[in-house]
């Protein structure tokens, strides 16, 4: 049975569509959180005694050869538990919607994320603003560094690679935990001494994959004394799913 498309349907789940308009090159979405009340961050209370309201914007995925901003109104509310030292919150967005500051909904700060990887910066951001993502070449470093920071687990196989800053100008490492098929480290440059220094105070690493390249093999070999992880084998399969140097 066919559907009419609703405009709910366009925007991250949770949020409610009251108005749409059309700018120059730009889709303006007036919208809000479909909650009735929100729980106080302090205590936990829900609460549905308004305070007040403000406006946040939030750049969402491209429709139609537009870029979408999300107009949120963001409601403030009074915690009403007489012991709660926390008088006025605002109610926050699903943390799979955006982050608590974000000025991307995370489905577009994964777009945004996968070009950084893809091309680096300068030349992901000619490719973003084909795509309506308007986003700078420090934007999208940004976000590639801010995601790479999710390491907590303990590293035992991982894989380093070439990665652009810039392409044909300036060249970093890229480290790949292949366990958790995830980023963990972005390094400034392709030196021995940087990868040594940065495996030294890693002894629990005990599978390497690079390329047949000699530095990264140098830093493994010097490493592997320094931190006396003779059990570390090295691999010559790289991280292909992350690197773009070339
Ligand atoms: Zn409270």
């Amino acid at each position: 049975m066919s559907r009419l498309l609703h405009g709910n349907s366009l925007i991250p789940p949770g949020l409610k569509v009251e108005e749409v308009s059309v700018g120059t090159g730009v889709l303006l979405v007036s919208a809000r959180l479909l909650a009735i009340s929100a729980p106080c961050p302090s205590c936990g209370n829900p609460s549905a005694r308004l305070h007040n309201r403000y406006q946040r914007k939030i750049a969402d995925l491209p429709t139609a050869g537009r870029r979408v901003s999300i107009c949120l109104t963001v409601r403030r509310f009074r915690c009403v538990a007489p012991a709660c030292r926390t008088r006025i919150f605002a109610e926050r967005l699903d943390q799979s919607t955006a982050r608590r500051y974000g000025r991307r909904t995370n489905r577009l700060d994964c777009i945004v994320h996968q070009l950084g990887l893809a091309l680096g910066g300068r030349p992901g951001q000619g490719f973003a603003r084909r795509l309506m993502v308007p986003v700078s070449n420090d934007t999208l470093l940004r976000v590639v560094r801010r995601r790479t920071r999710l390491a907590t687990d303990p590293l035992t196989v991982i894989g380093i690679d070439d990665w652009a800053f810039r392409r044909n100008h300036s060249y970093g490492s890229i480290v790949c935990d292949l366990e958790r098929r995830r980023i963990v480290a972005l390094l400034p440059d392709r030196e021995v001494a940087t990868i040594e220094r940065w495996l030294a105070v890693r002894p629990e690493i005990r599978i390497i994959a690079r390329d047949r390249g000699g530095g990264y093999g140098e830093a493994y070999g010097a490493s592997a004394v320094m931190s006396s992880a003779s059990a570390r084998v090295p691999s010559t399969s790289g991280c292909p799913s992350s690197t773009n140097s070339g």
